[in-house]
């Protein structure tokens, strides 16, 4: 067995000729989705699966650099059950917080259980198209996550950097296609959302698209 370090916080282990993504388990035995922990010496991993979540799909498709970072302040637009989510509270440590905005209830209730083992998660029962809701529980973060599948993603993911993004900070886009117009082909729903992003000041650095983990998926890295 071994483990090469990809990005801080983020790992390959190679195991008996297979490979898995992983990040180090911030509360060894916990599992979150019944993913795989595997231990290596002391340390517990966390197998972290592509087919699963969207960022370790877009690590495994060529994300050229990893913006979420140890010891970082992450604000997390849509958390669901918290599979994405957990792995972002990994890497960023006890050091680091995930403020994970989720607005259906049954979707909260996972999500609840989730943050109530991780500490550095805190759960936000709000609709993130209106961040002003939440503006007394969220401080200034490094960077946001936004994962809605809503129609109009880029827009309200702005408005939320407009109220909380550091200067300079990150975001990572999840586009879903389908979700915001079936009658159109993903590459114009893709360029569209793009579009508002650039006008709303973001400098795009790299669009990874995720098939085969993901179908009509991409993942849009962009800093302001
Ligand atoms: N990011 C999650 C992961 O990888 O573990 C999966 C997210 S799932 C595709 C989208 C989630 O966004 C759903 O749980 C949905 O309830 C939530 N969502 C959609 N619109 C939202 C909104 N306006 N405010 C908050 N949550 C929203």
């Amino acid at each position: 067995m071994s483990v090469r370090e990809l990005f801080p916080g983020v790992y390959e282990i190679s195991l008996k000729n297979r490979k898995f993504l992983a990040t180090k388990n911030l509360v060894p035995g916990k599992r979150v989705y019944g993913e795989q922990l595997i231990r290596v010496g002391e340390v517990e991993y966390r197998a972290w699966n592509p087919y699963r979540s969207k960022l370790a799909a877009a690590i495994l498709k060529g994300l050229s650099e990893m913006p979420v970072k140890p010891g970082q302040k992450i604000l997390y637009l849509g958390a669901a059950t918290g599979t994405t989510s957990s792995h972002v509270s990994d890497i960023v440590g006890d050091t680091g917080l995930v403020y994970c905005v989720e607005f259906a209830p049954r979707m909260m209730r996972d999500l609840l259980n989730v943050c109530s083992f991780r500490k550095n998660m805190i759960p936000i029962f709000a609709d993130a198209r209106l961040p002003e809701q939440y503006r007394m529980v969220v401080g200034k973060v490094d960077g946001i996550y936004c994962d809605i599948a809503q129609p109009e993603q880029a827009k309200p993911l702005a408005d939320n950097a407009d109220m909380f993004l550091k200067e300079g900070g990150w975001i990572l886009l999840a586009i879903k296609a389908m979700s915001i117009d079936v009658t159109e082909r993903p590459s114009e729903i893709f360029k569209r959302e793009i579009d508002v992003l650039k006008e709303r000041g973001f400098d795009i650095k790299q669009v990874v698209h995720l098939e085969p983990f993901d179908k009509a998926h991409a993942m849009v890295y962009a800093r302001r």
